[in-house]
């Protein structure tokens, strides 16, 4: 799970780590709660000894970074020539154990290796923050204990069963861990003993690594030799559907005037949703079934599109070739705010403003773009607040 995810997940304030005693009482009821959930005795004693809440966990959950980085930056630092050839070199280096994966999952070498490549640059950036000691901190303060507390006892069943060591199960502060950047949960799930050693080790073994993400792909619905999908261009002035959600035949798109990027007409099997990352004025893509397995691996559409083009290109198929509107600017943390004001003010949302524009936002930006005639692709950029603040609020019934 990528951190920025993670911290627009995590954005409702918090109570703060105030004493020390709080996090002991806390984790002896931990030791319960884990207790219940069959972790033995000895498990607990070895990962809870002289256990502390970690104030670097503390500080990243709270932090809610003001600036959010535009689709088109996620998509070059994701996908520069450092990581196309560094994925060709694990396309050959691990060429048995790939062929071995797409056989018994039918995901494709190209798909494992770029998301390799993306949650964890190949292995460069694992985490190094030890696991329990972040989990369990997660456990006892903030606003998703519930939830951590399930990671929690799932990274103690890894360590009981043996699958891992304590050292070597450290991760990111949220609690993602190894070349695949599994939750501990998923982990439990999805990952595979692929080099036939017995263990199930994510850090340590690349094979075990890349099997599991091929079977997680397969778990998440994984429909083999089908594309994730491609770059589209758009009609002009095109006014029609876009979001993942918005499902339908190939055939409803051609009449709406979709083609490849190249023109010729659009291919593939089953429904397809149109995907406008940055509006109608950017890169358009037409995506399937399989885009959504890729997208439940962290779900965030900027990560989703960058393994799905990183695993085009190492196919050896070229850049996206469409521009992005790097005119229209990207909203800070407060003008997102600020634009939720505006459009609750106006009656397209309702609810308070909390600036983290999640689908009911995106919605209420297509409901008013629609209302001024505007390509309703709801895109949450400085034009669209412009135009709410702008134009005068419709007189209210009292008035
Ligand atoms: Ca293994």
């Amino acid at each position: 799970m990528p951190i920025a995810i993670a911290i627009a997940v995590l954005a409702p304030s918090l109570p703060r780590a105030d004493e020390p005693a709080d996090f002991a009482a806390c984790v002896a009821d931990l030791r319960k709660e884990m207790g219940a959930k069959g972790v033995a005795a000895k498990t607990l004693d070895a990962a809870f000894e002289s256990l502390e809440a970690d104030p670097g966990v503390i500080e990243r959950m709270e932090a809610q970074p003001e600036f959010e980085m535009p689709v088109w930056e996620y998509l070059a630092r994701l996908v520069d020539d450092r990581r196309i050839d560094g994925g060709k070199v694990r396309l050959e280096t691990w060429s048995p154990v790939l062929d071995r994966a797409e056989r018994e999952y039918g995901v494709d070498r190209f798909t494992i290796v770029a998301v390799w490549g993306v949650e964890s640059d190949y292995g460069r950036i694992l985490g190094r923050r030890p696991l329990v000691r972040s989990l369990a901190t997660l456990s006892c303060f903030g606003a998703r204990q519930r939830y951590f507390r399930g990671e929690l006892a799932a990274a103690l069943q890894i360590l009981q069963a043996g699958d891992m060591k304590t050292d070597a199960l450290r991760g990111s502060w949220a609690g993602a861990f190894g070349h695949t950047q599994f939750m501990p949960s998923t982990f439990q799930r999805s990952a595979v003993d692929f080099d036939g050693d017995g263990r199930r080790d994510l850090v340590e073994s690349i094979p075990d690594a890349l099997g599991s993400v091929a079977n997680y792909l397969k778990r998440a619905g994984w429909v083999s030799g089908q594309p994730w999908g491609y770059e589209v261009r758009l009609p002009d002035k095109y006014h029609g559907p876009s979001g993942r959600h918005a499902r339908q035949p190939l055939a409803e798109w051609t009449k709406l005037g979709v083609a490849r990027i190249d023109g010729k007409p659009l291919t593939g099997e089953g429904p397809a949703a149109l995907l406008l990352p940055a509006g109608t004025r950017g890169a358009a893509f037409i995506v399937f079934r399989n885009f959504d397995a890729i997208h439940s691996y962290n779900a965030s559409e900027s990560y989703a599109l960058a393994i799905a083009h990183l695993s085009d290109r190492l196919r050896g198929g070229g850049p996206i070739q469409h521009g992005w509107p790097t005119d229209d600017r990207i909203l800070s943390r407060t003008e997102r705010k600020a634009l939720q004001e505006k459009l609750i003010e106006r009656g397209f949302l309702a609810g308070e403003a909390d600036g983290i524009v999640g689908s009911r936002t995106v919605a209420a930006v297509k409901a008013f773009q629609a209302s001024m005639g505007l390509p309703a692709d709801g895109y949450a950029s400085a034009r669209v607040l412009e135009a709410l603040r702008g134009t005068p609020a419709a007189p209210r019934a009292s008035d």
